[in-house]
């Protein structure tokens, strides 16, 4: 992706737009006559901006940027994840904040949306003495405005459950309480969640297959092209893999790409990535390493589970696949959206596909609550039984309104939200 592509502010304009088109459809004007519902999600309740002084492991100081955007807890505390990038801005941050908002309003989470991130140097690697400190520091800049009840941060693109532990010790030296659900992706004998580590990824394909039964579709032998093959690429290709039949045929990350015309054995493929990391992916040895871009290839099905943006203008006259699953959050612009509809492809849109992992983010904050713990076969049928009844609703929804099934959740979603808002009176 070019460097203005990564840009969080194209991602901040596409969800504007949407949202100020959902309002008009839904004439929020008139229902909620001068309480400004829709200004309430586009301007977030609030915005946290603190530097970090990070020490680095040779005594230098490494100087970064932190965010936490709040943006609306009119249905619940908010939550969302913590994102390590070096393509992170306030307005990605906004727009991805935004965007659980709604995305825990599809699903009907008691939940409302945030989201963090902390601008990393491109082309460094922290060791994990460094992202220890880092996440301590990200909590000492933020202690006041979390907790269980408050705002529950998890893990995004380069955090994972060994971040939420330390971030959740760190939490608990301020408030002297032994593991609480104010973090959730947490490693699972600490209080993670059987199930929480695959959720996003496996919610996926879930939906994916909801979708197929409700579309007449046998997804065996059909092909698929991922990109991204970090936590929610790589399990939602392993699902559909092992679970579903489907051939996985292409997948790519940051350093390139793998392919097997045949299908890629996905097992295999998780196993050299744990063991060669992620740069070795492009020289696995069960396929070839290509220079394409991967949302060309010629497939059935192509599952996004990178970043923002992947999908512009540019180049969604070239995408072959009928079908786009959206894993990750974001990565069609307003624009590759339009002209993807206009095209005929079939979109699952990001707030319905991949509100897995927040969906069993909040079973880990009902588990510890309750100082219970469930099965991961119990964690999976729950998580199926949301996604399959989220499926169906925005199907309804776009069903009664003709329109897109983006649209329809933005169209559920911000009903939703409005309605609490107003309740709630001014806020
Ligand atoms: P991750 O850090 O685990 O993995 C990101 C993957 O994307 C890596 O394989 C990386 O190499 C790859 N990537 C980065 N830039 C790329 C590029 N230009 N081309 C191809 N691949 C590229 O992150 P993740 O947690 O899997 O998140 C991926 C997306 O899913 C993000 O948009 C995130 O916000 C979204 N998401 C994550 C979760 C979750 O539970 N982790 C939940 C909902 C949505």
């Amino acid at each position: 992706m070019a460097k203005e592509e990564m840009s969080g502010g194209l991602f901040l304009d596409s969800v504007n737009v949407l949202l100020h088109e959902t309002a008009d459809t839904l004439k929020l004007d008139e229902k909620y006559a001068g309480k400004s519902i829709i200004e309430r999600i586009i301007i977030p309740d609030r915005i946290v901006s603190f530097r970090i002084s990070l020490q680095r492991d040779d005594g230098s100081i490494d100087v970064l940027q932190a965010f936490r955007v709040q943006n609306n807890n009119a249905r619940g505390p908010y939550k969302g994840g913590i994102r390590w990038h070096s393509s992170v801005d306030l307005e990605e941050v906004r727009a991805l904040a935004a965007l659980m908002t709604l995305k825990c309003a599809v699903v009907g989470l008691p939940l409302g949306g945030a989201k963090g991130g902390v601008v990393l140097p491109e082309g460094v690697t922290y060791s994990m003495p460094e992202q220890e400190r880092l996440s301590r520091k990200y909590v000492d800049g933020l202690v006041g405005n979390l907790g269980a009840k408050k705002d529950i941060p998890a893990p995004d693109v380069n955090t994972n459950a060994q971040v939420m532990a330390w971030m959740s010790d760190q939490y608990g030296k301020y408030t002297g309480e032994a593991i609480t659900a104010s973090f959730t992706g947490k490693p699972i004998n600490m209080g993670g969640s059987l199930g929480r580590a695959e959720a996003t990824g496996v919610g996926v394909i879930m939906t994916l297959e909801q979708h197929a039964l409700c579309h007449d579709i046998n997804l065996g032998g059909k092909t698929m092209a991922v990109q991204g093959f970090g936590n929610v690429g790589s399990h939602a290709a392993l699902r559909a893999y092992s679970d579903v039949g489907i051939k996985v045929t292409h997948v790519s990350n940051e350093y390139g790409c793998t392919v097997n015309s045949d299908k890629l054995n996905i097992v295999k493929l998780c196993k050299w990535v744990e063991e060669n990391g992620q740069d070795a992916l492009p020289n696995f040895p069960g396929g070839k390493p290509c220079d394409c871009d991967i949302v060309e290839a010629d497939v059935d099905i192509l599952c996004l589970a990178a970043l923002e943006n992947a999908v512009t203008e540019k180049n969604v006259g070239n995408i072959k696949a009928p079908l786009i699953l959206e894993g990750a959050n974001g990565p069609l612009t307003a624009e590759a959206d339009r002209l993807a509809n206009e095209a005929g492809k079939d979109i699952i849109p990001d707030i319905l596909a991949n509100s897995g992992g927040v969906t069993v983010s909040y079973f880990e904050m009902v588990q510890n609550e309750n100082q219970d713990r469930w099965t991961r076969k119990d964690v999976l049928a729950r998580l199926k039984l949301i996604l399959c009844d989220a499926y169906d609703k925005i199907e309804e929804v776009a069903e009664e309104y003709g329109c897109t099934r983006r649209q329809a959740c933005f169209l559920h979603a911000v009903s939703e939200v409005a309605e609490a808002s107003s309740l709630r009176g001014t806020q």
